[in-house]
Order: C-alpha cells, then structure tokens, then sequence
C-alpha cells in the first residue's frame, strides 16, 4: 500500500515526477490521470481534486473561485499560470497582458528531446498508435512537432 496523502501534507512537490516542463511555455504538463475535459485529476485522500486548482490551493493556501489557466493548456498545472478570478475578468486580464493568444505549440523549440525521447515517440505512434495529440502531452510537444517527428521531417536518423 502506498502511504496516504494527505491534503494537508501536500505542498507543490506532489507535482514532482507526475509533470513534465515544457521549456517553450513554462507549462507543468500533468502526465498522469486527467478528467474528461483534459484536466489534470489528482487523487489525494480518496477525494478527486483538479490539478490546477489543486495547485493554485498549495501555491496560495486558499481555493480559488474560479482557476482559470492562462496558458489555455487544461493540463497544465503551474500555479504561474493559474489565476481565480470569473471568467470574464480573466479574459480581459489575459488580453491586457498579451497572454491571449500563448505561443503555438507549433512553433515551440524542441531542444528539450533527446534521442531517447524522439525513438519512444516514433514506437508509441508506429506500435501503440497513439494520435499525435496524446504523444505531444505526455512529452510536452505540440501536435505538429510530434507529426513531425514521426514522419521523418525533423530528427532524421
Ligand atoms: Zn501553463
């Protein structure tokens, strides 16, 4: 039996080791279970918590009304890019800050894979048939980058 957590033992290591950085957003890409909607689902004392909210609460101590990511990654779990707030107010906070529009993931470096990382992303999709959306997650790449990958486009052998 793994030993029970405790809500109130937490603090923002329970994110260690069940993320992934992405370097390209600073995203803390949740790389365990998620819920329906993609959001990260933490389990903590037989209770279900979303990992952003979970994050904003050990982050700042409180629940948030409303957590709303600024990065518009639902599995992201950085609590830099978590703000409460309704949903309105935080649209417009988002667009005065520029943050509307997050880099694509397109465009995003993937300097952060090495060989290893390139080689179990070209099995997953040639052996397990992962879609490239679920390949990009769990390494925190976008969509197109993995495509990318996979075909051969970048990381020629
Ligand atoms: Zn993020």
């Amino acid at each position: 039996m793994p030993p029970r957590i405790r809500l109130e033992d937490l603090d923002l290591s329970y994110f260690d080791g069940r993320t992934v950085y992405d370097h390209g957003t600073e995203c803390l890409i949740w790389i365990k279970a998620k819920a329906s909607g993609g959001y990260a689902y933490c389990g903590i004392s037989q209770k279900l918590y979303y990992g952003h909210r979970l994050a904003f609460y050990l982050k700042w101590g409180r629940w948030p009304k409303e957590a709303m990511h600024t990065c518009d990654r639902k599995a992201c779990v950085a609590w830099w890019h978590i703000e409460d707030g309704t949903r309105g107010q935080n649209t417009a906070d988002a667009y005065a800050r520029g943050l509307r529009r997050p880099r694509r993931p397109e465009s995003m470096h993937n300097t952060h894979l090495d060989w290893t990382q390139v080689r179990e992303i070209r099995r997953l999709r040639a052996e397990e048939g992962l879609t490239y959306k679920a390949i990009g997650l769990r390494f925190a790449i976008g969509e197109n980058t993995c495509r990318y990958i996979c075909i051969g486009k970048t990381w020629k052998e």
